[in-house]
């Protein structure tokens, strides 16, 4: 193990915290990939006074100087691209390649959010008032807390930190338990590009005690969480109640419509990337697929031959194409939604599992029923249910007959039955011939119903809303 791999808490400019949790490298068995410290509600609160102590003087920064900080940090992480890479295989799990195109990733929005401190702010109004002028600004929340999930552990919170400090945020962020390395990763580009002492502090922990404190805390203005459903929709209470902002990014359970004009092995492709890449942990992962009858046995064997090219194994060797089940606990969760599916009658088409360094082959359920549970429940991994639909519009329906809605995909030649697909899909991401996982990162991300709070998305410029409240100016002479 190298230094590199121990996460520390950092609160006021200073890396602090006895790394007291170990976390195991999930393809390796008895490894160990990182230790972190285990923080109690205290240590938070100095996280916030650091917080609330910083902000007023990082919001009277020119926004041009903070945005020139973020770039420098992209840069940092663009020099430590390989290293951070590493580090980030080792507690996910994930393949290199999708390490670096994550690491990448967060490169890319540190220096777009970086650029934005050039961009305008508001705009100017005319007035029906003479010699007035009437002109719109954005304002910082103050202090927001972060909360993130595993499966993009140095993305998300970059794509949530970038936004909330271009618009004078101070932040406190609470990485996820299982991957507390990638996150300081980007916490340490930014203290080393110049940051000033308490405008981003991030605490390690639980999160029912980290976490919770931080969503309770009322110096805390806004707070922006993805996760598990579940665990979201508490937050929501607890931060309606007091009526500070929430954004709430959740689960998802993403269907293709493949019809019988489509192309059955390019279907199949779209529908094994979005299944089976990056081991089907991402809320943007394809989990049910519905095909006309016409398409069935040539998809079906294309998505069987597809599959066979994701084999999971060590992401960190180099000819791995789909790495590890990020812990016992997902996989536990996998296998019991299989077997569970099967055991009510459902076919595995293809899929095997060894619990040896969490090997979890991409799995094809056939023979099951619409209201099955694997139909309707977020599984998060490479499982993917195949169901017959008579026509267009029954595909239609059952792809909207979901709790969720964060991305839907049609495979077609018709550009007026996906433009009729686009129109009527009940989710927030529309993907025509192209996996419903994947999105550049200057186009709004949220979804419906229970996937998103559906107020404020994220990513590119939209990402700004949720981190500012708007003030309108009227100015005579
Ligand atoms: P999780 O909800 O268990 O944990 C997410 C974060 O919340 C972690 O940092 C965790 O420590 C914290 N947390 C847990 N309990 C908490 C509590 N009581 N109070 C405050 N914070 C608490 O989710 P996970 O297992 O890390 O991630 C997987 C889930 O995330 C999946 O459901 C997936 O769909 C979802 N996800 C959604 C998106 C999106 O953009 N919609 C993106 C990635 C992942």
């Amino acid at each position: 193990m190298t230094n590199s791999a121990i996460a520390q808490n950092l609160i006021n400019g200073e890396w602090l915290g006895a790394a007291d949790t170990q976390r195991m490298n999930p393809a390796r068995p008895g490894k160990l990939a990182v230790v972190s410290p285990s923080s109690s509600a205290e240590t938070l609160d100095q996280a916030i006074s650091a917080a609330v102590d910083a902000q007023v003087g990082w919001a009277e920064m020119p926004m041009p100087a903070r945005g020139a900080i973020l770039i420098t940090a992209g840069n940092l992480l663009f020099e430590r691209k390989r290293a951070i890479a590493e580090d980030l295989v080792r507690e996910e799990g994930k393949t290199i390649a999708e390490a670096l195109g994550e690491v990448g990733r967060a490169i890319d929005v540190l220096r777009f959010f970086g650029s934005l401190g050039w961009a305008p702010t508001g705009e100017v109004l005319p007035s029906g008032t003479p010699d007035t002028t009437i002109y719109t600004r954005r304002e910082p929340l103050g202090v927001v807390g972060l909360i993130t999930p595993w499966n993009f552990p140095i993305a998300i919170p970059a794509w949530k930190t970038a936004p909330a400090l271009i618009s004078g945020n101070s932040v406190v962020l609470k990485p996820a338990e299982l991957t507390p390395m990638s996150a300081t990763h980007l916490a340490r580009a930014l203290a080393d590009a110049g940051l000033p002492a308490g405008v981003l502090n991030i605490v390690h922990g639980k999160g029912r005690i980290v976490g919770d404190a931080l969503a309770r805390d009322n110096r805390v203005a806004g707070l922006s969480f993805t996760g598990s459903t579940a665990v979201g929709l508490g937050l929501h209470q607890i931060l309606s109640e007091r009526r500070a902002r929430v954004q709430l990014e959740l689960g998802g359970k993403n269907g293709v419509l493949v019809l019988d004009d489509a192309d059955p092995r390019k279907a199949a492709k779209v529908v094994a990337a979005g299944g089976f890449g990056l081991t089907g942990q991402a809320c943007t992962a394809t989990s049910r697929v519905y095909y006309t009858p016409g398409i069935r046995q040539a998809f079906l064997d294309a998505l069987a031959e597809e599959a066979g090219n994701f084999a999971p194994g060590d992401g960190l060797e180099h000819d791995t194409k789909m790495g590890v089940v990020v812990s016992d606990n997902q996989f536990a969760q996998n296998q019991a939604a299989v077997n569970g599916a099967i055991g009510r009658g459902a076919t595995r088409l293809v899929g095997r599992h060894d619990e040896n360094g969490l090997r979890f082959s991409p799995t094809v359920l056939t023979d099951i029923a619409h209201d099955d549970a694997a139909v309707r429940e977020e599984i998060f991994g490479p499982v993917v249910a195949a169901l017959e639909v008579a026509d267009y519009e029954a595909g239609l329906a059952a792809i909207n007959d979901s709790r969720y809605g964060l991305t839907a995909g049609i495979c077609t030649d018709s550009l007026a039955t996906s433009t009729d697909f686009a129109r009527r899909a009940q989710a927030g991401v529309i993907k025509v011939n192209r996996p419903t996982s994947g999105l550049d990162l200057n186009v709004p991300f949220g979804g419906v119903k229970d996937s998103s709070t559906n107020t404020f998305r994220e990513q590119g410029r939209t990402a700004l809303d949720f981190f500012t409240w708007g003030k309108t100016v009227y100015t005579g002479i």
